[in-house]
């Protein structure tokens, strides 16, 4: 169902809106007001199972509550990963969570593909790109992770490259999420991680979120978030405010 109570599907009014946040110095819009008017459908493009919800779970609850349509893009099964020991295949398990935690945080399509987890580097960028392109055709916004792929995991960082590449034939806009530089720092000091924080100058966005959906999302990826401090910490240490920031304009 695309659109929703604040889409008007006016290009201008779209163009006016992202303009006008693009350019905004770091500021606070209270949930559940419209953040960002005139989006009518949001596609996430992530590399694993559980980072529309981990990482994007508050931002793409907001949008959907908005009244903007939210898909998802994940390339990977998450078979890879160290946590979750299963008599199943793990990426069997991890792709059954992913539907769950979609339907809790109200994205009404998921695509997921099968690419090497941990390996996504290791597919061309172009066909990558192809396949967002593909599932962006009715979108007006792409919604990442940060450059730094948040915790520096290649497959994340490799995920938004291919989204950019994607947006960048259509001239779409590019919103990452990402983490305040004392936030990962502060993670980085305590758990040994390798998160890649921004500056507050670096930030175009802080939108203050629901946790209880995205909590809720968590918990349907039970595989990774039993025994996953880190996560639990990061959300912690960043109360109710998600940081964003423009990888591309759409201008
Ligand atoms: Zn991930």
């Amino acid at each position: 169902m695309p659109g929703g109570a604040h889409g008007t599907g006016d290009a201008d009014a779209l163009s006016h809106a992202l303009r006008s946040t693009s350019y905004a110095p770091p500021g606070s819009w209270n949930f559940p007001k419209a953040w960002l008017p005139g989006v009518n459908e949001a596609l996430a493009v992530c590399a694993h199972p559980d980072d529309e919800s981990f990482g994007l779970g508050g931002v793409l609850d907001a949008l959907s509550t908005q009244g903007t349509r939210v898909r998802t893009l994940c390339f990977t099964h998450g078979e890879a990963s160290s946590l979750g020991k299963t008599t199943r295949p793990l990426g069997e398990v991890r792709a059954e969570e992913l539907s769950a935690a979609a339907g809790v945080l109200g994205i009404d399509d998921v695509k997921l593909f099968s690419y090497p987890d941990g390996r996504l580097t290791q597919s061309p960028l172009a066909e990558l790109a192809l396949l967002v392109d593909n599932a962006a055709r009715s979108a007006d916004l792409l919604v990442v992770f940060d450059e730094g792929g948040i915790t520096g995991h290649p497959d994340h960082c490799h995920a938004t490259a291919a989204a950019v590449l994607a947006a960048s034939s259509h001239r779409l806009p590019v919103l990452a999420w990402t983490v305040p530089a004392d936030i990962a720092n502060q993670l980085n000091e305590e758990f040994n991680t390798t998160f890649v924080g921004r500056l507050t100058e670096e930030i175009d966005i802080v939108v203050t979120v629901n946790r209880n959906r995205q909590r809720a999302a968590i918990a349907c990826h039970a595989s990774q978030s039993s025994e996953n401090p880190v996560l639990w910490r990061r959300l912690e240490l960043s109360g109710h405010d998600e940081h964003l920031r423009w990888l591309a304009h759409g201008q």
